[in-house]
């Protein structure tokens, strides 16, 4: 009920390259806009630099001018300094403009990317076979969080990188480039310290990457916990259990708490250590290019030293933010994992066979089928049977015999382990899914009624169908007379009609997709007396002339079967009609007898003869 799940590490690893070749696919169709990115990142970049060779020619004009002989005059100095002014405003002026655009370029690729990633993710889920939803690690929180972070750190990972990596580290080159041109050992020494600082941030990031790996499967666990708490709320409240799910929770977020301070000291103590790295940097560069100014080194002025300091922060700017970068990248190489795990399991994608007979007659033979679950449960043990066209089969049983586990085989969510079965005559694997299922209806003990009209419920059976269509599956389903009561009719929403209601309106979706092959898992086990009675009626309906296999624990039901599979721990052990089965004695007359036991039937008989 709900996770004991504590944050594990994961094996599945992915690095920069791969997740680069991964989101490349969602950022190329947008190409223009990484042309018109990059002119504005060069072009910024250039205005970065403008400060730097400002102040190294203002200081040494300045400089030169009130060292004149003969005293400065204020027209020159005033000259300078509106040159000064005009330039710096002017690259201002660039910048902003420069900036908004790139912001809002870099926005928009994160917003059409985050569009698409959406968009390719739901289309992949819709393709996944039954068993990728049914299994653990995708429970419906989990598979959440991993989706929704996924495309929210993707995007903004293609927006960084456009908006702050790809500026940044091409002002740094540039700035590293005027470094070089001024002097070559003042550009040295810029350079050397680069690496360093690379390898501190790298070794940060590896020690933090199983942390941050940890708190992602943490997340993961708590929105599963939140989503277990509101969904089982009753029970937690009928039972007075609140405090238990509290400590359960308490327990994810402590452990979560302690991963997150951790990595936040790790965080801390290693930008210290960076911002110190870069003092050493500056204070190295002031030294040598005063002493070079010192010794009166071809082409140095007491302006380099300004200008060398500026181009070096320009140069270590990235670095500066290289951890945060790093961070964000780590995020989302984990986040990465998680989303693409989803969108490549091609393994997970239904497969489908390319088998489209023009009619479809109903006819199943299952021959020694065995079948086992994902999480090692073995359903069916050396099943076979013989479900004819037209005719209605039961599947009786007690629950976890296996009988929708054979409903779930023969519609192809699931494939058997061995054995073979053949839906008139070919073999299920190798008809096409889609048209198969085309010709099957399945109606459950609790049908999804989607949030929308009773019509646009119906109309789900076929989405081409008329309102009289619609109208005539209704009065088929004997359902017609009741939405006509309803004040707004077919118009009303689907989710305020009663249970048996809207078991009506799956019936009449049924009618509407006309099915050669139905099957009914328990259609009435959620029903009241009244209700169950009325449906068995639409149900007497929708049987004829179909091929029917029905599961029921109602042995109304089951003896209008014209066969039925006894199923006792995925293994059947008996069949024929119900009578002769009946008469075999064994479980289904423990079940029958029981059954009839537990109606009272006597007692009814007696109550029904007194009349
Ligand atoms: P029945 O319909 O007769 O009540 P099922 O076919 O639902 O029985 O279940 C047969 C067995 O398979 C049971 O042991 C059940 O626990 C197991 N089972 C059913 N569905 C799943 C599933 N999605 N994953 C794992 N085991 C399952």
């Amino acid at each position: 009920m709900t996770p004991t799940t504590t944050p594990q590490p994961s094996t599945n690893k992915m690095n920069l390259w791969d997740l680069l070749r991964n989101i490349l696919p969602y950022v190329l169709p947008y190409r223009w806009l990484i042309v018109v990115t990059l002119i504005l990142t060069l072009v910024g970049s250039l205005m970065a630099q403008v400060n730097a060779v400002v102040l190294d020619r203002a200081v040494d004009a300045i400089n030169a001018l009130i060292q004149q002989p003969g005293g400065f005059s204020w027209s020159q100095a005033t000259r300078i300094l509106t040159i000064i002014s005009i330039v710096l405003l002017g690259k201002e002026v660039i910048g902003a403009v420069v900036t908004f655009f790139q912001r809002y370029y870099g926005e928009r690729m994160r917003i059409l990317v985050s569009r698409d990633l959406s968009l390719r993710i739901v289309e992949r889920i819709l393709s996944f076979r039954m068993a990728f939803f049914t299994s653990e690690e995708n429970e419906t929180g989990k598979l959440q969080s991993r989706i929704d972070r996924g495309i929210m750190s993707l995007s903004n990972t293609v927006n960084n990188f456009f908006i702050e990596i790809l500026p940044l580290f091409t002002s740094a080159i540039l700035a590293l480039g005027l470094m070089f041109a001024a002097n070559v050992y003042v550009g040295l020494v810029a350079l050397c310290i680069v690496p360093v600082y690379f390898y501190v941030t790298y070794i940060q990031a590896a020690r933090m990457k199983g942390g941050r790996r940890n708190i992602f499967r943490g997340h993961q666990a708590v929105s599963q916990g939140i989503l277990n708490i509101i969904e089982s709320i009753t029970v937690i409240k009928s039972f007075n259990r609140e405090h238990i799910e509290a400590d359960r929770q308490a327990e994810i977020q402590s452990s979560m708490t302690d991963l997150q301070l951790d990595i936040r000291k790790q965080s801390y103590f290693f930008n210290g250590l960076k911002s110190f790295l870069e003092q050493i940097g500056t204070v190295l560069i002031i030294i040598l290019t005063a002493y070079l100014v010192l010794i009166d080194y071809p082409g140095m002025s007491i302006g380099k030293i300004m200008y060398h300091v500026m181009l070096f922060a320009n140069v270590s700017a990235p670095i500066r933010q290289l951890h945060r970068i790093y961070d964000d990248m780590n995020d989302a190489l984990i986040y990465a994992e998680g989303f693409f795990g989803i969108l490549h399991a091609e393994e997970q994608v239904e497969d489908s066979g390319s088998h489209r007979p023009q009619q479809v007659k109903g006819d199943f033979d299952l021959s020694h089928v065995d079948f086992t679950y994902s999480n090692g449960t073995q359903a069916l043990f050396d099943v076979s049977m013989h479900i004819p066209r037209g005719k209605i089969t039961a599947l009786v049983g007690l629950s976890g015999a296996g009988k929708s586990t054979i409903v779930n085989l023969l519609d192809k969510f699931y494939h058997p382990d061995s054995g073979t079965i053949l839906l008139d005559g070919t073999p299920l694997s190798q008809w096409d899914t889609q048209w198969l299922r085309e010709h099957v209806g399945l109606v459950l003990q609790k049908n999804h009624i989607f949030d929308g009209t009773i019509e646009e419920n119906i109309r789900y059976g076929n989405p081409a169908a008329s309102h009289d269509d619609v109208v005539r599956a209704a009065q088929q389903a004997y359902l017609l007379d009741q939405v006509q009561q309803l004040p707004q009719g077919f118009q009303t929403s689907a989710l305020q009609l009663s249970g048996g209601q809207q078991q009506r309106v799956a019936i009449a979706r049924m009618f509407l997709k006309n099915p050669p092959i139905i099957f009914l898992d328990e259609p009435t086990a959620s029903l009241d007396a009244i209700a169950t009675e009325q449906i068995k009626a639409s149900i007497d309906a929708i049987k004829k002339d179909r091929t029917v296999i029905i599961i029921s624990h109602n042995i109304g039901q089951i003896i209008d079967a014209d066969q039925i599979y006894v199923l006792q721990q995925g293994r059947v052990v008996q069949s024929g009609t119900p009578e002769s089965v009946y008469r075999q004695g064994g479980v289904y007359k423990e079940i029958f007898d029981a059954s009839a036991r537990s109606m009272n039937a006597d007692k009814i008989a007696d109550t029904l003869d007194q009349k």
